[in-house]
């Protein structure tokens, strides 16, 4: 099972500790990320993780491609409500494409925890 993880700048200390606590559960997926929250969330916590092109450079659309192949099974993105982004049309297109796949997506910390839940219930089933 594929899981992308993404996190705004000011979300990218969360998506850590989110990892860091996690990690054990999140080692069971094929991870992705955008370039930077993918060499952060490496560097903290050494997860095999595939980087992608920043998010403003690219990466949510790439994120948004795996969704549109079928190749993601799930996204974990760590929003900031509060910050513009410059790439806002990338943001909304990605959110689009999970509705339209119906691809499970966590957008804050509370959800992240549920949407991670419930993708491990299934690989547990699966086994
Ligand atoms: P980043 O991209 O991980 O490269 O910072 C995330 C984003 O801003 O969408």
């Amino acid at each position: 099972m594929r899981l992308a993880l993404i996190a705004h700048d000011e979300k990218k200390p969360d998506l850590i500790s989110f990892a860091e606590e996690r990690q054990d559960d999140l080692e069971r997926f094929e991870l992705m990320a955008t370039g930077t929250t993918g060499q952060r969330l490496i560097d903290a916590t050494g997860l095999d993780i595939e980087r992608k092109q920043s998010g403003p450079l690219g990466g949510d659309m790439q994120i948004g491609a795996e969704i549109a192949s079928e190749t993601c099974d799930g996204v974990i993105f760590l929003r900031d409500p509060l910050t513009a982004q410059p790439h806002e049309p990338d943001i909304t297109a990605l959110l689009r494409i999970c509705d339209v796949h119906q691809t499970p997506l966590a957008t804050n910390l509370a959800s992240a925890d549920a949407v991670l839940d419930e993708l491990i219930r299934q690989l547990d089933g699966e086994e």
